[in-house]
């Protein structure tokens, strides 16, 4: 049975990295190791697209707090642009909470997620807004399967009486992920008690393999393209050289954007 740190939660980009490579979450959340590598070349040109995606959110989030909006960098003018012009649709009611933080129990671990935007009615329905400023969509299908959308709707579900004062099926959730460079585009995941069931046992069925893990070091992913852009392809022997931003595939930009947002607190 892994040892965890103390305080340790699991997130959706903790359970995604162990389904993609077991030592990444070994070294990164129970050894807690600090290896300072780029995750991609040039490093400058991927540390802006990070911090445009910072203040995107940023932004965001002043916005549905009204907090008057100053100072928008000349780069972040399209993305928030296509905010203004084509925000979500058909979110209910008229309560917008950005940045919900929630945690719950299941199958007996402790697992957090936190909401970029959590709009609802009163008694009625709710709906989780995710913002991606990934430069193109991954496919409808890699989202479905993404950690992120199992355990988003399933923890609004099990702690909406503590978070919003009052209960919700899973019927009367959504999921949304909503793209800075496809603002018309966004990918909707309605939910539904077969689909949170469904979850469930996966989610029962990840834990039970984590709990099982015995070796010193855990299994290196097969898959070595995972290792390009992960820093610690040199402590695994697996190549020194950081992968190029322009070879980015929408899918692992997407994987770094989504684990970036775990590790962050915007800040106001
Ligand atoms: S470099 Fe590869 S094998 Fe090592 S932790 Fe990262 S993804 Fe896993």
């Amino acid at each position: 049975m892994p040892t965890y740190p103390p305080i340790f939660q699991f997130s959706q980009s903790s359970l995604q990295d162990f389904t993609e490579c077991q030592r990444r979450f070994q070294l990164r959340y129970l050894l807690q190791q600090q290896w300072p590598a780029p995750i991609a070349e040039p490093i400058e040109e991927f540390e802006h697209a990070d911090q445009l995606g910072r203040l995107f959110h940023l932004n965001v989030e002043r916005y549905w707090l009204e907090v008057p909006l100053e100072h928008i960098p000349p780069s972040l003018l399209t993305w928030m642009g296509a905010f203004f012009d084509h925000p979500p649709q058909d979110l209910p009611g008229e309560i917008r909470r950005p940045e919900v933080r929630t945690s719950a129990l299941v199958h007996g671990q402790r697992v957090t997620a936190t909401f970029d935007l959590l709009a609802y009615e009163e008694d009625g329905r709710a709906v989780i807004v995710d913002w991606k400023t990934n430069h193109k969509k991954p496919m409808r299908s890699y989202l479905d399967r993404r950690l992120q959308t199992i355990l988003y709707p399933l923890l609004l579900v099990l702690t909406a009486e503590q978070l919003i004062g009052f209960p919700l099926r899973p019927e009367d959730v959504t999921l949304v992920y909503w793209f800075a460079n496809a603002p018309e585009e966004p990918e909707v995941f309605t939910y539904s008690q077969a689909r949170f069931e469904q979850d469930m046992d996966y989610l029962g069925a990840l834990f039970a393999r984590i709990e099982a893990m015995t070796d010193d070091v855990w299994p290196l992913t097969p898959d070595v393209r995972k290792c390009r852009y992960c820093e610690f392809r040199s402590l695994c022997d697996r190549g020194r050289e950081a992968g190029a931003v322009d070879e980015l595939d929408d899918e692992a930009q997407f994987d770094i954007e989504s684990a970036a947002e775990d590790q962050d607190e915007y800040v106001l």
